[in-house]
């Protein structure tokens, strides 16, 4: 049994019907990247497994360690050990970067009591851990987390999800406007809590950056899956690179 599982997902907002018959797996321990173009359906694909709505999932099912998750809210889904990191940045302006962090201990005690049988196998990573990965933040501690510069504030959204205890890492479009310098923080930090046993699942439009760290990937293109394979077979399908990913 995979960790996720998608089969056959059809998903809509109003009339518009948009996934079409996507069928995934993450297993356990990997890091898994969902790439393709511009409005390919790769957001979508993330909201559908988060629960987030829209869209509305009318077809297909999605399953975590077994237990059907398809009609679940959003935040029982995050209580289940599925953490999700949305495109648009999302930190507290008016909190200093260190409360910001520890607010991810804030909504994990909310879960906490929520989740009556929660049990999650892998620990977020100290406040200390964070900051030596991220001086950037660490110089920032007490800057009021509005001021931060786009990278910055990217960089704290990324940070609060790896201070929760999750079983399930989904990060859409991490390296969004980020600096080649800073996507290798991010891509250190991301290594380091799969080696911890937390399992990434990685929308991405950087392709090329995707593939360094993914060990498997699925390419998207208007809604489906067109390619499944891991990030060597991918690097060496040049067809499929070019034709849906354009590098
Ligand atoms: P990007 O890399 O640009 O974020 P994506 O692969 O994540 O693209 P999606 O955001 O999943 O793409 O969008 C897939 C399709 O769904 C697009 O055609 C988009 O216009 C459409 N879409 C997305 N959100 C909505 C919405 N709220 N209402 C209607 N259509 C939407």
């Amino acid at each position: 049994m995979s960790l996720l599982e998608i089969d056959g997902v059809e998903s809509y907002y109003g009339q518009s019907h948009i996934l079409r018959d996507v069928s995934m797996r993450v297993e356990e321990g990997e890091i898994c990247a969902l790439l393709g173009r511009n409005g390919a359906g790769k957001t979508t694909t993330l909201r559908s497994i988060a629960g987030a709505r829209p869209p509305e999932v009318r077809e297909g099912t999605v399953t975590y360690k077994g237990r059907d998750i398809t009609d679940m809210e959003t935040e029982d889904i995050s209580v289940l050990g599925i953490s999700h990191v949305p495109e648009e940045r999302r930190v507290f302006g008016n909190l200093t970067v260190e409360e910001n962090l520890h607010l991810a201990d804030v909504v994990q005690n909310r879960s906490n009591t929520v989740g009556r049988d929660l049990q999650f196998e892998h620990e977020g990573q100290s406040i200390e851990q964070i900051l030596e990965d991220f001086p950037r933040l660490a110089e920032r501690q007490n800057q009021l987390a509005g001021t931060l510069s786009g990278g910055e504030q990217q960089m704290l959204a990324i940070a609060r999800a790896l201070k929760q205890s999750t079983d399930l890492l989904m990060l859409d479009e991490p390296y969004e406007g980020l600096a080649p310098q800073i996507i290798e923080t991010v891509e250190g930090a991301i290594e380091r809590i799969r080696e911890e046993g937390t399992t990434v699942l990685l929308v991405e439009q950087n392709a090329v950056a995707a593939m360094k760290i993914a060990d498997r990937c699925y390419v998207v293109d208007q809604g489906g899956v067109v390619f499944e394979g891991t990030a060597d077979e991918l690097r060496e399908d040049d067809e499929t690179r070019e034709r849906y990913l354009g590098v």
